[in-house]
């Protein structure tokens, strides 16, 4: 399942030579890969960083494209989550800022004492999340007026009797992670595929590994490994060092991308059963809704119609006023979560991330689980720990754009 979807790699040659020496190889250019090869060069530390595709070519294009403390922790009561969410929200607006929109997300209400409890809540969020460097003043928080919540279509024939809105910052996911990479003077080995490790005493010390583009082997050599594989983490555990321990759990998510509905100017979040949310966004000129949550066992699985359907479903119920099914899908993604392997159901696992030093290998740590929103922390965590240098220019230091593009082209 998983190799004939691997994207083809483009054309072209690789200039790196056959043997290469870095101080730390990542395994993995997504979200986690790509900050980390950041913060290793913020401490003048050298690093490769290895991908069987393209820098952000997982799951980090298709997320929610949210750097947010999570407005559904205050539902299901994960505050210290939320707070941590919060906070490096704000240091995404700093670094990233031509990556980073804030925006006033409306969160409509069924009956006059759950719009009391959104307000409440809500007033929370926006007071631990107070911190919002370049928050535009034309952007309003708090009770929507009704002349304003009923000029909205969404608003027609629904459930809804008003909405509370709240802060939070919207991303193009791919953008920022191509930034981290290129904020980072990793070499950079997309395209490659890992192939025989060597070890020695317990501990990593070079892979083979050949680029796909044209077949050229190369050997990486390295005193440190940290794979960032997300939801195929398990899966190459278990195909390189026969590991066949479980650590992640894989929820797929999908999204659709409708034509823009005019009138529809500010983002939606609707409460869903089981502390879920359903989003309706309009960027880039389209209207993007998601998400649902299918535990899934491959990094690479297709959408089916059942999750289309319960998206379609869940939009009639709570927006019937417009006409869904008529409306022309651009575009539809499917994202897999890796979430850290609990009981119970996906929705309810937190998106807490681990770092977890390999039982086998004691020179080899592996990032499991995480968001896009904590990425930058737990890397600048990982870093520290890997190199025994703090870094404050972390939090501070613009992102470089990585091919100079204007922001949010996707
Ligand atoms: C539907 C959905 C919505 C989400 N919404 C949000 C949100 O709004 N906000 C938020 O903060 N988070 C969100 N997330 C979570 C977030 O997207 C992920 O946690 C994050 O992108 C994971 O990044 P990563 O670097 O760990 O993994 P990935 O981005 O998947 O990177 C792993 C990389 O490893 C590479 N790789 C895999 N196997 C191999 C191999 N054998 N050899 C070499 N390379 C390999 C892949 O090509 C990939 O590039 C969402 C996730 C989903 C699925």
């Amino acid at each position: 399942m998983s190799e004939p979807a691997w994207p083809s790699p483009p054309a072209g040659p690789c200039t790196l030579a056959a043997s290469l020496d870095v101080e730390v190889a990542i395994l993995g250019a997504g979200i986690h890969g790509a900050a980390l090869a950041r913060e290793l060069t913020l401490r003048g530390v050298s690093c490769a960083l290895v991908d069987k595709g393209e820098v952000g070519g997982g799951t980090s294009q298709w997320s929610s494209q949210l750097l947010h403390g999570g407005i559904r922790y205050m539902l299901t009561g994960d505050i210290p989550q939320m707070r941590e969410g919060l906070a490096e929200r704000a240091a995404w607006a700093r670094i990233a800022p031509r990556r980073c929109r804030w925006e006033a997300f409306w969160m409509p209400h069924r009956f006059w004492a759950e719009g009391l409890a959104h307000r409440f809540g809500i007033g929370l969020y926006d007071h631990w999340g107070a911190d919002r460097p370049g928050w535009p003043a034309e952007l309003r928080r708090g009770r929507v007026p009704s002349p304003v919540f009923e000029a909205d279509p969404r608003s027609a024939k629904g459930p809804f009797r008003g909405a509370t809105a709240y802060a939070d910052l919207m991303t193009w996911d791919r953008d920022l992670t191509k930034d981290l990479a290129a904020s980072s003077e990793a070499l950079l080995l997309d395209h490659h595929e890992p192939g025989a490790f060597a070890e020695e005493g317990g501990a990593l010390m070079s892979l083979q590994l050949h680029d796909r583009r044209d077949g050229t082997p190369r050997t990486l050599s390295a005193r440190r490994w940290v794979f960032a594989l997300g939801p195929w983490t398990d899966g190459a555990l278990a195909a390189w060092f026969g590991d066949t321990r479980k650590r992640l759990r894989l929820s797929s998510g999908i999204h659709l991308w409708f034509d823009a509905v005019p009138g529809c100017e500010r983002p939606w979040a609707i409460r869903r059963p089981k502390g879920r949310i359903l989003f309706v966004i309009p960027r880039d000129g389209l209207l993007q809704v998601g998400t649902t949550e299918r535990e899934v066992t491959d990094g690479w699985v297709p959408i089916q119609d059942s999750e289309r359907e319960e998206l379609f479903q869940a939009l009639e119920e709570n927006l019937p006023a417009i006409a869904w099914r008529r409306l022309p899908v651009r575009a539809e993604e499917l994202g897999v979560r890796p979430l850290v392997a609990a009981g119970g159901a996906t929705s309810h696992l937190s998106r807490e991330a681990v770092l977890e030093p390999h039982p086998h290998f004691r020179n080899l740590t592996l990032v499991l689980g995480g968001k896009l929103t904590t990425a930058r922390a737990l890397m600048d965590r990982l870093a520290t720990g890997l190199t025994g240098r703090p870094c404050e220019a972390s939090k501070t230091k613009p992102l470089r754009l990585w091919d100079g593009q204007a922001a949010g082209i996707r």
